[in-house]
């Protein structure tokens, strides 16, 4: 299985950290062993002093597909949960002025926190957020994304074959922020509580 990103695609996450609003989907993979499950502590790595987390929404991939349309593509996924896509600020920082690739800053061990997946509802709109020692540091809807999940189906399943399991992390709103061990985070879809990470 593999784990695609989408990055910048809330508006105001991208004026927090300085980017322009994409036209396209902004596209990082990561690998399988990046997944933390729910409930396990997250080990700060000792090659970067300033880690965010980014909370998301994640989408579960149902079913094989390729070149999907965007009236298709409702039918590829199956389940959501919210994830964290941690990322080493410092890194990604340094990379970027460069123009390299993202990966040292996001494709490590542990850097995908998955949540319990719940089913889908019909309305197709979620509020979510995420908790930090019980105060909320993120807060969004689904429908502030630029791209939303449908749209990018259709333009990643354009060049990456999609397979069941896959998981599509689909970007983080405003107020990403630096982890500090014994921080507690918990993340919510509507009132429900899905994740549960512990900083060591
Ligand atoms: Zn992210």
């Amino acid at each position: 299985m593999k784990i695609i990103c989408v990055g910048r695609n809330y508006p105001e996450h991208a004026k927090e950290l300085n980017n322009e609003i994409p036209t396209e989907p902004v596209l990082f993979f990561k690998p399988e062993t990046a997944i933390l499950d729910n409930g396990k502590s997250f080990f700060i790595p000792s090659f970067s002093n300033d880690i965010h987390y980014e909370a998301e929404l994640v989408y579960r991939i149902s079913k094989s597909g390729k070149n999907i349309s965007k009236i298709e593509a409702h039918n590829f996924f199956d389940a959501i949960t919210i994830g964290i896509d941690f990322t080493a600020r410092d890194i990604q920082t340094r990379l970027k002025q460069k123009g390299l690739p993202w990966e040292r800053a996001k494709a490590f061990d542990g850097s995908a926190v998955i949540g319990n997946f719940i089913e889908l509802n019909s309305k197709d709109e979620y509020n979510f957020s995420l908790s930090k020692n019980n105060g909320v540091v993120q807060k969004s809807n689904s429908k502030e994304m630029i791209f939303d999940i449908l749209a990018v189906i259709e333009n990643v399943s354009k060049f990456v074959t999609l397979e069941k399991g896959d998981l599509i992390f689909t970007g983080t709103p405003a107020g990403v922020g630096k982890i500090n061990v014994g921080d507690i985070y918990e993340g919510f879809i509507e009132d429900k509580k899905l994740l549960n990470c512990k900083i060591e």
